[in-house]
């Protein structure tokens, strides 16, 4: 596998970066998960603005224009010979001391991994997935926003952790007032009467990528969709339940800490979005091949 770390493309085992890099001390840095369909990179343009924007909210300067980080991704996927996989694009803060202060660290550490992923097992997508409401509240926005896609997954990984502990993959956070925010790794969206309910930002969720283009499909459609606080209850009493995330893709939600959401299977809406999705995902996209 070949890496692009810092301006290089090196072999995997070249790929090391510093025990004194901030974003391995403290977490402080940013990233992407991205996703290659065909050979072609989906929403890169958008994943670029996501990641200038959590740059932006911590004061990191990234090292690179856009075009550049284009190129970078698109030649890493092309010298992997992938024409469908997952990229992993991350800045750091880089290497700095053994305190806090981000700005004694001079130069942000960049590197790019294109590789494959199967986030969940196929039984998943083709039954549903069992999800649990986490005991761990999701980070508040007042404190550390969940729309900052920080290196700082430890939050997620708290409630990841009860999630696997309980034999399933997937936790649902609420917020400190009880409403739902998102899962460890994706968005969440219910079904009521045929429109879709999917909650606010401001809840404590990531913008996320799928969770946009989702909202597109839907408008496409002709299906509604709006943005309130929701409750366990109206996940519980909603006709479907789907998860959306770049590596996840589309997941239906077949039951809610034992409770079966609408019939217990995917939903009839849930799977025509999924349709929809794919078709996209086909059909757009920056080729990683130039001329
Ligand atoms: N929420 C969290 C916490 C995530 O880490 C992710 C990405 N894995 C998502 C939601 C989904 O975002 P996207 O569709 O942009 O991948």
């Amino acid at each position: 596998m070949t890496i692009y770390l810092d301006g290089k493309f090196v072999s995997e085992d070249e790929a090391k970066v510093s025990v004194f890099d901030h974003g391995l001390l403290y977490g402080d840095g940013v990233f992407e998960g991205i996703r290659l369909y065909s050979g072609k990179i989906f929403r890169l343009e958008q994943h670029l603005n996501r990641l200038f924007a959590s740059a932006k909210a911590i004061m990191l300067q990234i090292p690179m224009t856009k075009p550049a980080l284009t190129e970078a991704c698109c030649d890493t996927c092309a010298r992997n010979k992938l024409s469908d996989g997952y990229i992993r694009l991350v800045v750091t803060r880089g290497v700095g001391y053994l305190g806090l202060n981000p700005f004694k660290c001079k130069n942000p550490t960049v590197f790019i991994i294109a590789s494959t992923i199967e986030l969940y097992p196929e039984d998943v997508y083709r039954k549903g997935l069992n999800l649990i409401t986490a005991g761990t509240i999701r980070n508040s926005p007042a404190a550390m926003s969940p729309a900052i896609k920080s290196l700082n997954y430890l939050n997620n990984i708290l409630a990841k952790i009860e999630a696997v502990n309980a034999g399933t993959v997937e936790a649902l956070m609420l917020n400190a007032d009880g409403y739902v925010a998102e899962c460890t790794g994706d968005n969440v969206f219910v079904v009521r009467d045929g429109k879709l309910q999917t909650p606010p930002i401001s809840a404590g969720s990531l913008n996320g990528i799928t969770r946009g283009v989702v909202m597109e499909l839907a408008a496409k459609l002709g299906v509604a969709v709006t943005e309130p606080n929701l409750t366990r209850y109206d996940v519980m009493t909603a006709d479907e339940c789907f998860l959306t995330g770049t590596a996840a893709e589309i997941v239906p939600v077949a039951t809610l800490d034992g409770r079966p959401i609408g019939s217990g299977k995917p939903g009839v809406l849930t799977l025509k979005l999924t349709g929809e999705f794919r078709k996209l995902t086909r059909s757009e996209g920056t080729a990683i091949a130039r001329g």
